[in-house]
Formats: C-alpha cells, sequence, structure tokens
C-alpha cells in the first residue's frame, strides 16, 4: 500500500487513470484531504464505491506525531515531530503581521557542512519523503488551529538535496486542490547547488528562491561553506542568471553577518561589486549563536553600517529581524535535539 500523504496531484491521476478512475477523482480525493480535512473515505460523499474500494486497497495515511513544543518570547513556536522510524524532525511557526510562517525542514540532518551551521553539525541521516514535510504543515495547522500562509523551506536541510521531494511538496502545498498557498508565499533556501537552481528554474513555478551567499569571495565563501569548493561563485551566479533569465524573477542573497569575518566595508564593497546589475536584493541576517562554534554574529552598529553601504552601493537590502533564538529556533539553529 501506498501513503497518500507521498501523492502529488499528477501522480495521483497516473495511479487512477492506470486503474480505469478519471483525473478528476485524483482532484476529488485531494480536496477532500487537504481542503476538507477529512480521511475518512466513506464520508468522501463525491466519491464513488469501486474508487473507495480501490482506495481503501490501495493507499494509507500516514501521520506524525508531536513530542515537544517550545515557544519563544515572541511567539515563535518551535515543535518537535516524531516520524514513523522514531526520527525527529523540527518545525517552526512564525507569527507576522502578514500572517503565520512555517519554517519546514527537508532532510534529517544535513551533509553541505557549513561551518556555522548547527543543522550541519548532524549528517545526513536520510531526506524526508513529500509526506513528511506535508504533514509539518497539517500538523502545525491542527494542533494550532490555524491557517499557513507563508510557507519557508529553511529548516533543517539543503532542499535542493532532495529535490524531487520538494518538488512534490512545493507542488501539494501550492496546489488549488492541495493548500492552495500562493507560489509568492512559498520560499525556497539553497546553499547553492548550482545545477539544481537551473533545474528549479526550468520548474518554472513562480515560489521564491532565497540563495546562501554569505561571502563575497571565492576563498571566503569556501572556508564558510565547502559547496563552494564544488560550485563556484561564478558557477552559482551562472545558475542564477539562468533562473532569473528563464522566470524573470527576483532572487534573494542571504547573507549572514559574522563578526570580525564577513562584516568589513570592503565586503560590503566586494558584494555590492559581485551582484551588482542581477536581479536581486540582499537579506542580511545577523548570526545566531550556536553553543559549539566559535562564531559570533555581528554588533548591532555593525550590521547597520554593512546595511548601509550596501544601499549606498545602490544594492537592496534589508536587515532582518531574528525570531525565536532563546528557544533555539532561529535560522541554523535547529538540530531536531530532545531537550
Ligand atoms: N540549507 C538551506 C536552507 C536551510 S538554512 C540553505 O543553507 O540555504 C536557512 C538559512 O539559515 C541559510 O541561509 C543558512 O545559511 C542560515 N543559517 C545557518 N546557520 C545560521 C545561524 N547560526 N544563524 C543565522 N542563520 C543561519
Ligand atoms: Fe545545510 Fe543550510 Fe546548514 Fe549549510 S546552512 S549546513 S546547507 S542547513
Amino acid at each position: 500500500m501506498k501513503d497518500f500523504y507521498n501523492e502529488t496531484i499528477e501522480t495521483l491521476e497516473e495511479t487512477l487513470i492506470q486503474n480505469g478512475f478519471k483525473a478528476f477523482n485524483a482532484r476529488q480525493l485531494f480536496e477532500w484531504v487537504y481542503r476538507h480535512k477529512t480521511i475518512d473515505i466513506d464520508s468522501m460523499t463525491n466519491l464513488s464505491k469501486k474508487l473507495k474500494q480501490f482506495f481503501q486497497t490501495y493507499f494509507y495515511f500516514s501521520s506524525i506525531a508531536k513530542i515537544t513544543k517550545q515557544v519563544s518570547h515572541d511567539q515563535t513556536t518551535k515543535y518537535l515531530f516524531k516520524l514513523s522510524d522514531n526520527q525527529a524532525v523540527e518545525t517552526v511557526l512564525m507569527h507576522h503581521e502578514y500572517g503565520k510562517s512555517l519554517c519546514v525542514t527537508t532532510q534529517l540532518g544535513c551533509n553541505i557542512g557549513c561551518s556555522f551551521c548547527a543543522s550541519g553539525l548532524q549528517k545526513k541521516i536520510r531526506n524526508l519523503t513529500i509526506a513528511e514535510m506535508m504533514h509539518q504543515v497539517l500538523m502545525v495547522e491542527a494542533l494550532e488551529n490555524i491557517r499557513i500562509s507563508n510557507v519557508v523551506l529553511m529548516g533543517t536541510g539543503e532542499p535542493f538535496d532532495n529535490f524531487e521531494a520538494t518538488m512534490g511538496f512545493i507542488d501539494n502545498i501550492n496546489s488549488p486542490y492541495g493548500l492552495a498557498i500562493g507560489a509568492r508565499h512559498i520560499t525556497v533556501s539553497t546553499s547553492g547547488i548550482a545545477p539544481k537552481i537551473k533545474a528549479f528554474a526550468d520548474f518554472n513555478k513562480q515560489v521564491n528562491l532565497a540563495i546562501s551567499l554569505h561571502a563575497p569571495n571565492d576563498v571566503l565563501r569556501t572556508q564558510l561553506m565547502k559547496i563552494n569548493a564544488r560550485y563556484s561563485l561564478d558557477e552559482l551566479l551562472e545558475s542564477v542568471r539562468y533562473y532569473i533569465e528563464k522566470t524573470n524573477r527576483r532572487v534573494t542573497f542571504e547573507y549572514l553577518l559574522l563578526e570580525g569575518i564577513n562584516d568589513e566595508m570592503s565586503h560590503a564593497n566586494a558584494l555590492s561589486d559581485l551582484i551588482r546589475g542581477v536581479n536581486c536584493y540582499v537579506n542580511l541576517i545577523r548570526y545566531n549563536t550556536v553553543r559549539e562554534l566559535p562564531y559570533k554574529g555581528s554588533s548591532e552598529s555593525r550590521a547597520m553600517a554593512f546595511y548601509m553601504q550596501l544601499l549606498k552601493r545602490g544594492i537592496q537590502a534589508t536587515l532582518r529581524k531574528e525570531k525565536g533564538s532563546d528557544i533555539d529556533a532561529a535560522c541554523g539553529q535547529l538540530r531536531a535535539k530532545n531537550n
């Protein structure tokens, strides 16, 4: 039997058509499960008996369980969920003026191994399935009795190292028959796997793309992010230009501010030269401390100076306010520790 939550509209249609049903039956099933939130097949009134019978022999509904919930001073909420193989994943809910935003985990651990990141301290154990990503959204919606309006794929893991499931997940949360979250309310963040950025461009969704840049030259970037040894800044920017050409969308460059490492005026200048002419804006993030790691976030005044320098040099930028750092729920602090 197959887990319904691992299906996309396309794969479900295929299965149904192969078994003598119609494509619209897939849409009906999706609507029951994701719009009406029912998994009781008997209560799905517009399905034929034959389809219900087929469904019950072919599909089952998986689930995940809540282990803990922590709420930070700013109401940011971190959940720890248990998967069917007893592994744990973290999901973070943030309350914004514009809505409820969920930070979703895509892998257990991460193999990219950025030197500053807590998530990367744990080697990748495995990819999450579409179902396990869907459950993070569905569970938080059910537990909080809310609708998630925005999804960021910025939890543990490198989404483009789990490309297929990530694309399926995006399809499902975006589909009008699924969770109907607007593409522009979905953001996927990558450490810069250039060929996958191109593949993502070809996927041609109006989803936001964020790229973790963090350094304006190859030497420093390779020190911080060893993925840069594989895909240099040149290659990365070439793939970004391809993405912009193909989708006509603006990209976000994320730039962590690490005190004394990448936050000098010379770095701001090099950064602005590097990305000048690219349809982008820079999201500056003050680094959140990770106990085991030696890095420190830039002071407020250095962060502000860096930000002002980018603006002065004609680069659009924002200086992001962190949420949830007191409960290790902020960016790069996720590690699925159960304490
Ligand atoms: N693997 C993807 C997405 C998850 S990380 C990526 O790297 O883009 C989400 C963002 O948090 C990335 O920009 C990452 O560089 C950043 N990050 C990692 N550790 C951090 C920390 N300690 N403080 C602030 N941001 C951090
Ligand atoms: Fe992985 Fe992203 Fe952390 Fe790098 S920053 S180790 S890619 S989760």
